[in-house]
């Protein structure tokens, strides 16, 4: 899609059969929440994605099996695929002849072979890459900084996230890896804005993919999002979007229908008039994906909103999470936060765990804690 304003002269990144800036139209997109290795379900959503007008469709990849799938995936549909791959690196090489991008989160790259030095892995990812052709997403996450930056820039999490994102671009740079986009994610959208704009000040030519992360359940969801991507986009920052929202399976395309009607409403000078985040409840929810045990995790988010609507008017962060693999480290910013296992929920309380508890037990727990919460905040 088109858009009026004057964009970054950010580098063409050929991914599949589109490009990724170079004053391409922006290319929106969203991920799969199926399980990778239930071949016909993902083969299913991944074509409503393409067909609802995704330019490109991210799947799971977090083992061998996974990527057995991929490849059959691959055979039965058209859809330009990227793969995230997960702390275990080295599957990339197993995955790139199946994808046109893969993406990396370096605050998981942290986490494995500690002695081997950060630029070594991504070294072995963009080789892995350069070999079958694929282009690489570096993708910061707010839930998940790398902790060396995360203790270099203790007050500054937001330079945490841009100088990971600047460092590695710096690697790729250093091997003449040209073929990549970078994406800054926060589920607030002010930090957002501001995490893309200092990164977009130093590296315009980097082509950068907007997203919110975790913003929740619609409509709240894509309330959020606009805030942050009309606030990029007019500024010229951006070339890839995907919008975030905690939705049952057969209605992820919804994703790619809110990031179109976005990108619309810009283009034909339809600015809503954007909300200021004034404070208030915020219920953060991620996008669900295959890590998903319990489908019950999209109606437990639905719950959670209702329950504790009574307390809209309070400063208080609630985290819902899909899976045991990311839930505990994004649910760290937020005051109270429940993420899902197969058959319990999992509750913390900022970096304190208080327990697991059934689907049908939590709720009435988070209600004792939010109450207790808002007495504490009052009693202040
Ligand atoms: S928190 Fe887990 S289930 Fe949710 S999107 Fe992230 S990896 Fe997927």
């Amino acid at each position: 899609m088109s858009l009026s304003f004057t964009r970054n002269p950010t580098r063409e990144v050929k991914v599949g059969n589109h490009f990724i800036g170079g004053g391409h139209p922006i290319l929106v997109q969203s991920m799969t929440a199926t399980h990778t290795q239930d071949i016909e379900a993902t083969v299913e959503q991944a074509e409503s994605i393409r067909k609802a007008g995704a330019g490109l469709v991210r799947v799971a990849c977090d083992n061998i099996k996974d990527v057995e799938a991929l490849a059959e995936i691959r055979r039965r549909t058209p859809a330009n695929l990227v793969v995230d791959l997960q702390e275990n690196y080295r599957l990339v090489t197993r995955v790139a002849p199946h994808v046109d991008k893969v993406r990396y989160n370096p605050g998981h790259l942290y986490h494995v072979e500690k002695t081997k030095p950060v630029a070594d892995k991504v070294k072995f990812i963009a080789a892995a890459a350069a070999e079958h052709g694929c282009a690489l997403r570096v993708g910061v996450n707010c839930g998940s900084v790398d902790p060396a930056y995360k203790e270099k820039y203790e007050d500054d999490d937001i330079q945490a996230m841009v100088q990971c994102a600047l460092d590695h671009a710096e690697i790729l740079d250093s091997i003449g890896f040209k073929r990549f986009v970078v994406s800054l994610k926060d589920s607030n959208p002010l930090n957002v804005i501001e995490a893309n704009a200092r990164f977009a000040k130093e590296r315009p030519e980097v082509p950068l993919h907007l997203g919110v992360t975790e913003a929740g359940l619609p409509p709240d969801g894509v309330i959020k999002t606009r805030i942050a991507f009309e606030q990029l986009l007019t500024r010229g920052i951006g070339d890839t979007l995907r919008v975030s929202l905690t939705l049952p399976n057969p209605r992820k395309y919804e994703e790619v229908v809110a990031g179109l009607e976005i990108l619309d409403d810009m283009s034909n000078g339809r600015f809503r008039s954007v909300p200021q985040l004034s404070g208030g409840l915020n219920i953060i929810s991620c996008p669900s994906c295959s890590r998903v045990e319990n489908e019950a995790f999209v109606e437990l988010a639905v719950q959670v909103k209702e329950l504790t609507h009574y307390a809209k008017e309070h400063d208080i962060t609630i985290a819902v999470m899909g899976c045991r693999v990311n839930g505990p480290g994004e649910t760290d910013q937020a005051d109270l936060g429940l993420w899902c296992g197969s058959r319990h929920v999992n509750f913390k309380k900022k970096d304190v765990e208080i327990g697991t508890f059934g689907y049908n037990e939590v709720l009435d727990r988070l209600k004792l804690e939010l109450d207790a919460l808002i007495l504490q905040r009052q009693a202040v």
